[in-house]
This record gives structure tokens, C-alpha cells and sequence, in this order.
């Protein structure tokens, strides 16, 4: 293949929905009918996320920050408190903790996997902690055993960020359905896609109930409990962070062709795993174990400092030859303005957060591509390593 010369381009978003009639006509069935929201295909949505997952409950949300939130309100988190994050994530880890009054406690993460330390959580437990929140980093997950052992042992729960995990297991336990609640993303280019959408899974019958309510402004009863319309009492404070049907439409049909949508992204990830693996100057996370499940949400490659390569660099130069890379998280969180100034961090203080930040490059599996993709990624990436 010629990549040199710009004469075989292709053009890989670095994430797309897949979508086909399917979709379209779901959604149509919607719009045709009477019910826009709190309908069928809501119900429907979540008893099948429930059983992909094996969560005895699923509650659709408007967005994955929503469970965060609504996850944080359940577990009692407020004024006074702490809730240990990991500092590389997405903002909406940190922010549901601060939406409630506590602080985001950062932790530093493992460089071999990008995932929260546990090390690094113990060291911050304090009499204020109220809850540990993890993120199953790009799919491949946390090491569960020994963060919930040590939460067992502070009387912790652990509430798990599950936006990049549709599919990911350990020891055959769904992302999810291991802490205190579980919280899902279907924005665009997640695994599962319907615009804007969340997912938050429990065991906990409680927190399903409470969940339920606070998503629907903390009226006591839904609307088909409600035999005269509008004739509600309203007994806690709430927001209104519900799923509408179009979206839950999109949802259902997506979760028909999740076992599809994920085998295609295990293909993509292995075929550029082991192209990429034989490049010089890059390393790799480590894949997942034989106890663990990865949703192959992207594949990242870490730029050896000694290659000289910036990061930033190498996506443009993939940008050149159509290829969507991407960077996660190109900031670790306590280092964006909002964090640093409040708290005061400085560069230095999470080294592995910081080193991944810097020095890696996301690259696309997404179930939209294929192993013709692969081979042009792979390509493409060995030779801007080799023109430096
Ligand atoms: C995308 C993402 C979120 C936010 O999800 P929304 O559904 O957009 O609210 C939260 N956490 C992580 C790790 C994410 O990647």
C-alpha cells in the first residue's frame, strides 16, 4: 500500500454510530405514534440492557453524567465529603461528586493500563471519604478484586464509570453490576449510540427506586400511576434527566446488534494490536487478561520519549492521511483550569495521569470499520513513526 504519497487516502472517523434501516424505522415508529416519552420503548430498552448486563436494575437517563450524579445523590454524597476519582478521565467523573457539594479526591493511575491505582486510592481515604469512583479506562477493566476489597474494608461503596464498557467483564461479571451502581454513555461515538442517552445499573433495589424518582423531578408516583393527570405530590428534590422514546428506540435496536457491534471491535483492535506491536518507538497498553473482558473502545499507542515525536504531531499527520485519531484524555482532569486553580495541583503531581496524557494517541476500532481499516491504520502509523 502506498501511504507515502497520499495516493491510496482513505477517510476513518475515529468514531461513527452504525446505523441502517433498522434505526431508522424505530424511530419512525415513534414519531407515528402518541408517546415521546416515559412509553414502551424505555421500558423495553432498559429490561434489555438488564439482561445484556445482568443488573436486576437498569434506569435509562439523558446521559451517563446523569447517572454520575443521580449515582453520587444516592450514595448520601454532599457538603464535607470526598469521593477519590482517577485523574485520568473524563470531567463528568469528577464533576458529579462537585454538582453534589463534595470534593474530587484525584488518584493516579496504572501505567500499564491507564486504570485507577489502588495503591493510589488508599493512600487517599480519609474520615471524609464517601465513596470511590472508577473508570473502566478505554474498555479494559479495573483490577475489581482489590478495589473492592479495600472499599469493603473503609465501608466504601464504589460507584463505576462505565461510558467506555458496554461488553467489558471481569471474572464474568459485567461492568456495572460490580460496585454500588454502574453508569453507561450512548453519546455518538460510544458503543452504543442514541445522540445523547445513559444508562445507570444496581443491584440495589433502593437505589433503582431512588434513581427513578430523582430522574423524574422527585414526583412520588410515575405518570402511569397517575389516574387523574397531573395530580402528583412531589417528596424530594429532583431533576428531570429522563431518556426520550426516539432515543430509547435508537437503544433497542443498537443492544439487537451489540453482540455484532462488539465482535467486529474485538477483530479490529486484535488485527491493529498485533500490526502496531511489531512498530518500534510505540507501547501499548496491556491487553486484557484471561479473567477479564476489554470493549476495545479504541486502541491507544504510547510514544516512547525517545522517539522525539510529539503526540500532537502524529495525530495531525494521521489528519493528513484521513485517519480520526483522537487523544484520551489529552488533560488530566485536577490540571484543567477549573481543578488546578480550586485545588492548586501542579503538573508533577499525577507522573503516570500526565505521561499517558502526553504521550498517547488514540486510534479508531469502532465497529463502522474494518479490517481493510486496519491495515491502512497500521500503515499510515509506521510510516509517520518512521519520518520522525
Ligand atoms: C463520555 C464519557 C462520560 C460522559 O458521558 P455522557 O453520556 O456524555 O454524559 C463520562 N465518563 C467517561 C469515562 C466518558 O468517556
Amino acid at each position: 500500500m502506498d501511504t507515502s504519497g497520499g495516493v491510496v487516502r482513505k477517510v476513518i472517523p475515529f468514531g461513527a454510530p452504525v446505523f441502517d434501516e433498522r434505526e431508522i424505522q424505530a424511530v419512525s415508529e415513534v414519531l407515528r405514534g402518541p408517546i415521546l416519552t416515559h412509553g414502551p420503548w424505555g421500558e423495553q430498552f432498559e429490561a434489555r440492557f438488564a439482561e445484556l448486563t445482568g443488573a436486576p436494575h437498569a434506569v435509562a437517563l439523558s446521559s451517563c453524567t446523569a447517572g454520575l450524579h443521580l449515582s453520587m445523590l444516592a450514595l448520601g454524597v454532599g457538603p464535607g465529603h470526598e469521593v477519590i476519582v482517577p485523574a485520568q478521565t473524563h470531567t463528568a467523573t469528577a464533576h458529579a461528586p462537585e454538582m453534589c457539594g463534595a470534593r474530587a479526591v484525584f488518584a493516579d493511575v496504572d501505567p500499564a493500563t491507564g486504570n485507577i491505582s489502588t495503591a493510589e486510592i488508599e493512600r487517599r481515604i480519609t474520615p471524609r471519604t464517601r465513596a470511590i469512583a472508577v473508570v473502566h479506562f478505554l474498555g479494559l477493566p479495573c483490577d475489581m478484586d482489590a478495589i473492592t476489597a479495600l472499599a469493603a474494608r473503609h465501608g466504601l461503596p464504589v460507584v463505576e464509570d462505565c461510558a467506555l464498557a458496554v461488553g467489558t467483564r471481569h471474572r464474568n461479571r459485567a461492568a456495572g453490576t460490580i460496585g454500588a451502581t454502574g453508569c453507561f454513555s450512548f453519546y455518538p461515538i460510544k458503543h452504543i449510540a442514541t445522540g445523547e442517552g445513559g444508562m445507570l445499573t444496581t443491584t440495589d433495589a433502593a437505589i433503582a427506586a431512588r434513581v427513578r424518582k430523582q430522574r423524574a423531578f422527585g414526583i412520588d408516583r410515575d405518570v402511569a400511576q397517575r389516574s387523574i393527570p397531573g395530580v402528583y405530590d412531589v417528596t424530594m428534590l429532583g431533576n428531570n434527566y429522563r431518556m426520550s422514546e426516539m432515543q430509547a428506540a435508537l437503544g433497542v435496536v443498537q443492544l439487537q446488534k451489540q453482540t455484532e457491534m462488539a465482535e467486529q471491535r474485538r477483530r479490529n483492535a486484535a488485527a491493529l494490536r498485533s500490526k502496531l506491536s511489531a512498530i518500534p518507538g510505540l507501547r501499548l497498553f496491556r491487553d486484557a487478561q484471561p479473567h477479564e473482558t476489554h470493549s476495545h473502545y479504541c486502541l491507544s499507542i504510547m510514544l516512547e520519549p525517545d522517539t522525539g515525536l510529539t503526540r500532537d504531531r502524529v495525530v495531525l499527520a494521521l489528519k493528513e492521511h484521513g485517519i480520526g485519531a483522537s487523544i484520551y484524555y489529552a488533560t488530566p482532569v485536577p490540571l484543567m483550569t477549573y481543578y488546578r486553580q480550586k485545588y492548586d495541583y501542579q503538573r508533577g503531581d499525577f507522573p503516570h495521569a500526565e505521561f499517558i496524557a502526553e504521550q498517547t494517541v488514540s486510534l479508531p476500532v469502532g465497529a463502522h470499520l474494518d479490517a481493510d481499516d486496519m491495515d491502512y491504520i497500521a500503515a499510515t502509523v509506521a510510516a509517520v513513526i518512521n519520518q520522525g
